[in-house]
């Protein structure tokens, strides 16, 4: 027989939990959510545990992920800017045409908004999202008066502010 090192017998073992898992994802779901309803307070528990200890490792996961999605999305909307092709992506930005992404990234979050914009209908995307480069953006949103604040002239440029 041949001796397996440590790591050889742990990546075997994780496979086959990994496999099992797969099969019967629903009963053990099923019986996680059971567990949970009875006691909440020690899932919290174990879970912050569980996260103090990779805390940093799924700061990065989500990094990465993030990351990708942005990208992914950022290639469905052109990759530049409408108004002046300026293509650096490190100061392109995710417009909504009719304004509100603020409000929309507030009540749904960044993700769930990456996600919408990448399963939309290309069609109806030209008329809800672009890219702004970080000027145009906010030369936009002096024209919409989306910003808060005075203008050279010393008048109010905010609707939203009197
Ligand atoms: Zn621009």
């Amino acid at each position: 027989m041949v001796r397996l090192n440590r790591e050889e017998k742990l990546k075997r073992k994780r496979e086959s939990q990994r496999r099992y898992f797969a099969k019967n994802k629903d009963k053990i779901n099923a019986k996680r959510r059971a567990c949970h309803a009875k006691n909440p307070e020690r899932f919290r528990e174990q879970h912050q545990k569980w996260y103090r200890k990779y805390r940093e490792r799924e700061i990065l996961k989500l990094r990465e992920r993030q990351h990708v999605l942005r990208k992914a999305v950022m290639k469905k909307l052109g990759n530049k800017c409408v108004r002046c092709g300026f293509s650096d992506w490190r100061a392109l930005q995710i417009d909504h045409i009719d304004g509100g992404g603020n409000k929309e990234k507030k009540e749904i979050g960044q993700d769930k908004m990456y996600r919408r914009i990448l399963t939309m209908d290309e069609k109806k995307l030209v008329n809800h999202y672009q890219i702004l480069c970080a000027n145009c953006n906010w030369i936009k949103k002096h024209e919409m008066q989306e910003t808060v604040g005075h203008n050279l002239e010393g008048t109010r440029t905010s609707k939203f502010i009197q």
